[in-house]
Formats: structure tokens, C-alpha cells, sequence
């Protein structure tokens, strides 16, 4: 068997990571924790941020806080667009979830191509926006087209230009693959879609905190995105959105709310959309919620998302090695683009016993996830997670694997996995 490395060689690379000072900055215990794509770790000094905003601006300055609050969705919208998505400033807003966000997006687009009948998507996609697409397709007689794309290689490119016609009002794409963690080239499917007239709306959920990027760059229009995954904003965080400056005063989102009226506080007769990224909100934005992602930034920013993407890369890397040498012989196989450049912060391996081995391995102390089709989803997070992390929860694999350890496991599935 060929060489591979050894733990002492991952504990090495810790000794010289130029980011694991950071990973004190959040609350950590014995737990492999890989599943940061999709909880994030709470950092540190999250919980003593929220206690101060209860006690001060809620309990003390009630509703003379709100002259502050309000302006957050715009201000930690430029922090996540600075520190993580390469976008200017009063382009990214915090709102709603990711799905609403998605909604009023498309929507807006699709007002915006009017004639233009079809959209495409991912047929492995994500399925709320999927759902979101379907929904909107039905409603308004438009054609969701979903392209056929590989579990373990993500949409081949020539797929979604193939289906480049004067017809395609909006793609809708993840920049990194939920399932296979598969990257697309974001400049490139940008510029083909705009080629043949079409706007092209971006989930990052999977991408954001962990790829760099470069909206602004790759002359996006228009973007969503989680914030409880890699910028670890905890559970049920508001999302983000992006729209592209010079395209905001053209799109009119459906849910015309008062926060994203122009005079907010004139209470005036009709409505009137705020001329900057404001329009895109609907209600009272979740405060408290919202608070979260300023101690989680500030660690992001320390970072910065060349030296998250290097180690990210790296560990993925280790992942890949110790499969192939260790679990590839026991039945699995890896499930995501082998090519680093193609891949982006998660790997997949697949594995009949996928579930079952899944929950073999959290009594082991690894927390990765299970994903449908037997699917082993392991999402190491630049920010807390060492390489030795990696290295311990791959052991415990390769132990289970040896020992079949699943056999006793229940097969079912539960609500949540
Ligand atoms: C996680 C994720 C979501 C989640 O959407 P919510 O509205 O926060 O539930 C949406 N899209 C993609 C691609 C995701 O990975």
C-alpha cells in the first residue's frame, strides 16, 4: 500500500497552520465535528454578544435601539460582502432565509425577461430551490427545465450551455454542489448565460465562508446564501442576498413589504421600492438572529478567505487520500470531483451502508452527515477544524469499516439527517 500520511504528519501541519489560532475562537471539545457545512460552529465570543444585546438594547433601550438595528441588515450585508463574496458595498442585504431570498430573486428576474418562458436548473440541485423554481414555473406558465447532471461530478458545463436558447429567462445554480461538493466556474456560466440575454441567480449556501469569491468580478447579477453554515451565524440565521448595483433600480422583488419602501416612516398610501439594496426587504428584520454574524466575521476576516480556501483545499486532500487508502477496499467510493479546482470546502464518499455508517460513526465521536443517496457528507471548516481531526475521524472509519460495525444500526431514516 502506498504511503500515506500519518497522524503525526497531521499534527505537524497543525504546528504550522498559519489559521489554528483561530480555532480557539470557538466553543470546541474531543467532538470531529465535520459537518460545518451545515451547522457552523459557535464561536467564542457569539454568546457573551447576544447577552449584552438582550440585556442593553433589548432589556434597557427597548425601542430606542431601533435607529441602530435598522441599519443591520445593510451594514453586516457590506461585511459579508467584504469579507466573503467580493461584492461592493450596498449590494448584499441580510434577510429573510435563503429560500425566501431565492424566491424573490427569481421572481424578480423573471419579471425582468418578460417573453423569455424557461428556466434551468440543477436536477440534483438542492431541493428547496428546486421546489421554489417549480412553484414560480407553475404559477406563471414558465418551463422549468432541470438538467441532468452526475451525483458524484456535479452539471457538467456543456450541459447547461447546450441549453443556452433565447428562450432561458434565469439559471438558477449552486456555485458548490450540496451533495458532491462539485465547484462550477461561476466568471464562465455567468458570461455564457448573459451570451443568449439570460440573468443568472447564484445559491452560495454551500460556497460562501468556504470558495473565494469574486462577485463583482464575474459580473453576477444576482446571489443568495446561507449564513449558519461556513460563516457559522447558528441555526436559523437570516440569509443574505445580492444584487448587483446597477441592476437594482430595474428589479422589483413580489413581497412588497414596508421595510423596503422608500419613505419607510412617511406611511405613505402606496408603495414606493427603496432606490438601493432596502428594496429586496420585506418585515421587521430577526435582531437578535442577526447579531450573531458580527462575532462570526470577525473571525472570518481575520482569516481571510485565500488562506480558508488553501486549507480547506488540503483538508479535503487528507480526506481523499486516507479513502482511497483505507476505505475504498472496504466498499466505498469517492462521491465528489477528484480535481481540487473543481471541488469546493466538503467531500462526499459513497457507501451502500451510507446511513448506518453515518450513525456508527457519531457514536464514535465523528459528526459528519448522510445524504441521499447513500452518501457520507464530511465537511471539514477551515476556521476550527485541524487537520488531526481529520486524521482521527478517518481512523474511526476505517475501524468501522473493518469491523462492519454498522450491523445493528437502524437502516431507517429520521426527520432529520
Ligand atoms: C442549506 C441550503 C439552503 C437552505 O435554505 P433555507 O431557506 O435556509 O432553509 C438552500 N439552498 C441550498 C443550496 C442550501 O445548501
Amino acid at each position: 500500500m502506498a504511503e500515506h500520511t500519518s497522524r503525526q504528519v497531521a499534527q505537524e501541519w497543525d504546528a504550522a497552520d498559519p489559521l489554528a489560532g483561530l480555532r480557539d475562537r470557538f466553543v470546541v471539545d474531543d467532538l470531529c465535528y465535520l459537518d460545518g457545512n451545515s451547522l457552523g460552529r459557535l464561536p467564542a465570543a457569539t454568546g457573551d454578544h447576544l447577552a449584552a444585546l438582550v440585556r442593553d438594547g433589548w432589556g434597557t433601550e427597548l425601542v430606542r435601539s431601533w435607529p441602530t438595528w435598522i441599519e443591520w441588515p445593510r451594514r453586516i450585508g457590506d461585511r459579508i460582502a467584504s469579507h466573503a463574496l467580493g461584492a461592493r458595498e450596498g449590494e448584499v442585504i441580510v434577510s429573510d432565509s435563503t429560500s425566501v431570498n431565492l424566491y424573490k430573486l427569481a421572481a424578480a428576474a423573471l419579471d425582468a425577461r418578460p417573453g423569455r418562458r424557461t428556466i434551468l436548473a440543477d436536477a440534483e440541485e438542492f431541493p428547496t430551490d428546486r421546489y421554489l423554481l417549480e412553484g414560480l414555473a407553475a404559477q406563471r406558465g414558465h418551463t422549468l427545465r432541470l438538467l441532468p447532471s452526475d451525483l458524484d461530478e456535479g452539471l457538467d458545463q456543456a450541459t447547461l450551455t447546450g441549453a443556452l436558447t433565447e428562450d432561458v429567462a434565469l439559471v438558477v445554480l449552486s456555485a458548490v454542489s450540496y451533495r458532491c461538493g462539485a465547484l462550477l466556474d461561476v466568471a464562465a456560466v455567468t458570461a455564457a448565460a448573459h451570451r443568449v440575454g439570460a440573468l443568472v441567480l447564484w445559491d452560495l449556501s454551500h460556497a460562501v465562508g468556504s470558495v473565494p469569491l469574486d462577485l463583482t468580478g464575474a459580473g453576477v447579477d444576482l446571489a443568495v446564501g446561507c449564513t449558519y453554515k461556513y460563516l457559522n451565524g447558528g441555526p436559523g440565521a437570516p440569509a443574505f442576498l445580492y444584487v448587483r448595483r446597477e441592476s437594482q433600480e430595474s428589479l422589483r422583488q413580489p413581497i412588497w413589504g414596508w421595510f423596503g419602501q422608500r419613505d419607510q416612516f412617511g406611511m405613505g398610501a402606496g408603495y414606493d421600492p427603496a432606490p438601493g439594496p432596502e428594496r429586496f426587504l420585506v418585515g421587521t428584520p430577526p435582531v437578535l438572529g442577526m447579531a450573531a454574524l458580527d462575532p462570526a466575521l470577525d473571525v472570518l476576516a481575520d482569516a481571510g478567505m485565500d488562506r480558508v480556501r488553501e486549507k480547506s483545499l488540503r483538508l479535503g486532500e487528507l480526506i481523499i487520500e486516507l479513502a482511497d487508502a483505507w476505505l475504498v477496499p472496504h466498499g466505498f467510493r469517492l462521491a465528489s470531483p477528484r480535481d481540487p479546482g473543481r471541488r469546493g470546502g466538503h467531500v462526499s464518499l459513497h457507501h451502500p451502508e451510507a446511513l448506518r455508517i453515518s450513525r456508527a460513526l457519531v457514536d464514535a465521536g465523528v459528526v459528519g452527515d448522510y445524504r441521499v443517496p447513500d452518501r457520507l457528507r464530511l465537511g471539514p471548516a477551515a476556521l476550527y477544524t485541524r487537520y488531526v481531526d481529520v486524521w482521527d475521524a478517518m481512523d474511526r472509519l476505517r475501524d468501522i469499516a473493518e469491523r462492519q460495525a454498522w450491523t445493528g444500526v437502524p437502516a431507517e431514516r429520521s426527520r432529520v439527517t
